[in-house]
């Protein structure tokens, strides 16, 4: 039984993974509310509540699976990337659980958590597939040939899809996190009003760039004042389209380059509706299975650190037992 921790953002979570896809327990405490007056993510904030929040969040998810600290054979923690401060607290509460009880401790890519959150689902694929990690801090391209095994085929070259939903939904006035406002405002709007850029889209590189979408909204506004009722709702369709075209676009054509049938979809913005949808159009008009995984596995969670925790320490991870370090920076 692996405990899994994860503090790298805004997300306290801990859960109890039974051999490595079996969730008996998933507590996420989410730090939304305390975020949104600053319209994102403070740091400084993230680290102090995940302070406050870790020991509660680990004791619900202990209890919630009906399990003791000494039940669990090995505890799994974030160790990056993420934000310094953030991943310490969790660093320091799994080394200190993991020494109280005598298990090992093994630290966990976050983004590999990312990937390997589907284990969690019966019907998701197995090995190899191209995962697709659309989150706050990432857009990337992995071909995962086998657990353990990844290879980076393409990243943003600046913001990431989250990072481009939240910013134009903060130029907007939408709360934070506005991926989600914009998801909700687009369902009554026309995504064809206006043509927002799609980067890199004519070249044939799998890398992303996002930055020429913010600055066109920021134009736009400038030139046509902040827009209200249905012209807001026709922004939000037309941001989310042009963002849901080139990543899926760019997904399905990875794919079948890379000679991999199956593409799963991973992290935070997997949640929206209009990725979820193209994706599965796009994949189906290609020859490529799409995998859209339930939301609750696509936003951050303490399960999916525990599923590549198991990962980790099949293939001989935990080496460096207390000595384990946080790597904010740690490229998968
Ligand atoms: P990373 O995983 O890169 O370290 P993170 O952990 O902060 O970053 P996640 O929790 O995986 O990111 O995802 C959060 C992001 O998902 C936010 O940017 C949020 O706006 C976005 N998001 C969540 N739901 C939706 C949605 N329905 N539509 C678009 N974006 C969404
Ligand atoms: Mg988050
Ligand atoms: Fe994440």
């Amino acid at each position: 039984m692996v405990l899994g921790l994860e503090t790298s953002c805004d997300e306290t979570a801990a859960a109890v993974v039974r051999d490595g896809r079996e969730a008996l327990s998933d507590v996420v405490s989410t730090q939304i509310e305390i975020h949104r007056r600053w319209g994102g993510v403070v740091p400084e904030l993230a680290s102090r509540n995940h302070v406050l929040q870790v020991m509660p969040v680990v004791d619900e998810a202990l209890e919630r699976a009906g399990v003791r600290l000494r039940d669990i054979d090995v505890v799994a923690v974030t160790s990056g990337p993420g934000l310094i401060g953030a991943l310490l607290v969790g660093l320091q509460v799994g080394k200190s659980l993991a020494y109280a009880a005598g298990k090992p401790v093994v630290g966990v890519n976050h983004l590999e958590g990312h990937l390997l959150a589907i284990r969690m689902d019966e019907q998701a694929p197995e090995p190899p597939f191209l995962g697709l990690i659309v989150s706050g801090g990432h857009t990337s391209l992995y071909a995962v040939e086998d657990y353990g095994r990844y290879r980076l085929l393409g990243a943003t070259l600046d913001d990431a899809a989250g990072e481009a939903f939240d910013k134009v939904a903060r130029l907007l006035g939408l709360p934070y996190p506005g991926g989600v406002e914009i998801d909700r405002l687009a369902r009554t709007g026309d995504p064809k009003a206006i043509r927002f850029p799609r980067g890199l889209n004519k070249r044939k590189t799998n890398d992303f760039s996002f930055s020429g979408l913010k600055t066109a909204a920021l134009y736009h506004v400038q030139q046509h004042g902040l827009p209200q009722g249905q012209a807001l709702a026709d922004f939000c369709a037309s941001v989310q389209e042009a963002i849901a075209d080139v990543v899926t676009r760019k997904a399905v054509a990875a794919a079948k380059e890379a000679g991999l049938p199956r593409l799963v979809l991973c992290g935070g913005v997997a949640a929206n509706s209009r990725i979820r949808e193209l994706a599965v159009e796009r994949g189906a008009a290609s020859g490529i299975h799409v995998h859209v995984p339930p939301k609750r596995l696509c936003t951050d969670n303490g399960a999916m650190i525990a599923v590549a925790g198991y990962e980790t320490f099949r293939r001989g991870g935990g080496a460096e037992g207390l000595a384990l370090n946080a790597n904010p920076s740690w490229r998968l």
